[in-house]
């Protein structure tokens, strides 16, 4: 039983359960939560990028305009004929001012004669390295079918060699379409690695432009790995545009720009990824800490208060002193001390405090349940002259007489299936149950005379009783009694000290 009141191991089993259960509903919310925050977070990331890359391209795009249409004026302007005056010189430097971020305009006909604003000295050295047909941004302007402008990244002798963001377009003859020269626009490198920092990105990290071959266009700053560059030229077309690197441990996302061959790619370290991510996710790690927390908290109250009740229980019921014994233990010594109480406080209801007999109370309720019963007998035994005794010898006397009478009757009773109850006043009802009648009547008889011949203290006292018998039979319990009392009236008048069957009677 103490086991069964032992509270501490099913609250300890039942909290630590809803702790692993939470647990696990935490970290399952977690993943989730990290998944979502780092998916979000890598798709801002690539809408940022978009839009930076579409901003460059209009930025270009404005360019592009301006060359397409500087070579539609030139076309009929010159036929990309270059007579050695200054009438193209001086044509090409005004469309020149209005580009505001050109470094350098170029203009260079099929036999390697050009122009370039601003203007420039030939040297030895200069004279001997520039032929513009050998530039990238001549030939590929010549190679194309298409009539198309190219963005190359090329060194630009005069300045410096200086690397420059170049678009070009050839120039062809309106009439037998044939190509005439290429007209170069140099831009600053700096505006466009400009753009690349203009607005914040949601992750920090490098920003450059490569080409579709894997070539580096222009870059925010320093080197940039080449498996990177290898990877985002091989990675054309796939539906997701960006990746993970494990070799730099950087994730790249990517977005061309316009219809140029031109990538914007955006370089992420995965740390500062995952710190965001973390960032963002912490909301949910405080209220799952929290909530574990308050679990543990909760358990621990709900041990020291379950605790001190049971401690404040069994003192209640107890009402003294606690002794240094466990909950549970005290609690069992009162329920176990309460139930004895509680049969003592029972038998004693049903038990007469004088005779120790079962009381009125007791028949009345024994014989409720014995209304069916058949083989039952009934006897009511009346001390005889029991009022002389009290007169003569006193009250206490009499106590003790029937005291004595009620002590004899119970040491001989012997069976079980002989009861006795204090009936009223000195009256003794004796209930038979599976008894015959001579053995009944037998009892009573040795009853009667061990009292007959008891010798008591007080001089001359002499105790005897009569009483009357009557079997049940098909009658109920109270026409039983109603005979037996007849009986035992017949006893009485038949000169007392005898017991009555119905049959006859003993003196
Ligand atoms: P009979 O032989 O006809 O039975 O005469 P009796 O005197 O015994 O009968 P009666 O009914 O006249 O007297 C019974 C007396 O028993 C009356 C009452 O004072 C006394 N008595 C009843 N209960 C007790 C008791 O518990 N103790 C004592 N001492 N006397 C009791
Ligand atoms: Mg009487
Ligand atoms: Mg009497």
């Amino acid at each position: 039983m103490i086991r069964n009141l032992n509270f501490r191991r099913p609250i300890n089993t039942c909290f630590l359960i809803t702790a692993i259960v939470l647990s696990i509903a935490c970290a399952s919310v977690l993943a989730i939560q990290w998944h979502e925050v780092k998916t979000t977070s890598q798709r801002q990331n690539l809408r940022y990028l978009q839009n930076l890359a579409s901003y460059t391209e209009k930025y270009l795009a404005g360019y592009e305009s301006i060359l397409d249409e500087t070579i539609r004026q030139l076309a009929s302007h010159t036929q990309g004929k270059i007579r050695g005056d200054d009438v193209l010189r001086h044509w090409l430097f005004e469309r020149y001012n209005t580009m505001p971020d050109t470094r350098s305009l170029v203009y260079a006909d099929l036999e390697g004669r050009f122009v370039r604003l601003p203007n420039v000295v030939l040297n030895e050295h200069t004279q001997k390295e520039l032929d513009p047909r050998d530039k990238i941004w001549f030939t590929e302007a010549i190679r194309d079918d298409f009539d198309s402008t190219h963005y190359t990244s090329s060194r630009d002798i005069f300045d410096n060699g200086i690397s420059t963001l170049t678009l070009s377009k050839a120039l062809i003859n309106g009439e037998d379409g044939k190509k005439l020269g290429v007209l170069a626009v140099r831009l600053n490198r700096e505006s466009t690695t400009d753009i690349l920092s203009s607005a914040r990105s949601p992750l920090p990290g490098k920003k450059w432009i490569t080409d579709v071959n894997g070539k580096l266009i222009a870059s925010e700053d320093g080197a940039i790995n080449p498996l990177a560059l290898a990877e985002v030229a091989r990675r054309q077309n796939h539906p997701n545009p960006y990746f993970y690197l494990p070799d730099t441990d950087k994730w790249y996302f990517y977005s061309a720009i316009g219809d140029t061959d031109w990538i914007l790619v955006h370089e992420v370290h995965n740390r500062d990824l995952n710190s965001l991510v973390l960032t963002r996710s912490l909301n949910v790690i405080y209220c799952l800490i929290f909530a574990l927390l308050a679990l543990l908290v909760c358990w621990w109250m709900v041990r020291l208060s379950l605790n001190a009740l049971y401690i404040r229980i069994a003192n209640g019921i107890r009402n003294g002193s606690i002794e240094q014994k466990a909950a549970e233990v005290l609690l069992y010594e009162e329920i176990h001390n309460t139930s004895v109480q509680q049969e003592t406080i029972k038998n004693e209801a049903l038990t007469d405090g004088l005779t120790e007999l079962k009381n009125r109370r007791a028949f009345d309720n024994d014989i409720e349940f014995l209304q069916q019963s058949s083989d039952l007998r009934l006897a009511i035994v009346d001390i005889d002259n029991f009022k002389a005794i009290n007169d003569t010898y006193g009250h206490a006397v009499g106590d003790m007489v029937l005291k004595t009478v009620s002590d004899i009757g119970l040491r001989l009773r012997g069976l079980d299936n002989i009861t006795l109850y204090r009936y009223g006043g000195e009256e003794i009802a004796v209930l038979f149950q599976n008894m015959g009648m001579e053995e009944s009547r037998a009892f009573l008889e040795r009853w009667r005379v061990a009292c007959e011949q008891r010798r008591f203290r007080e001089a001359n006292l002499r105790v005897t009783f009569s009483g009357g018998i009557a079997t049940k039979g098909t009658m109920s319990v109270e026409d039983t009694l109603i005979q037996a009392d007849r009986r035992l009236y017949e006893a009485k008048h038949g000169g007392k000290n005898r017991i009555v069957d119905g049959a006859e009677a003993y003196a």
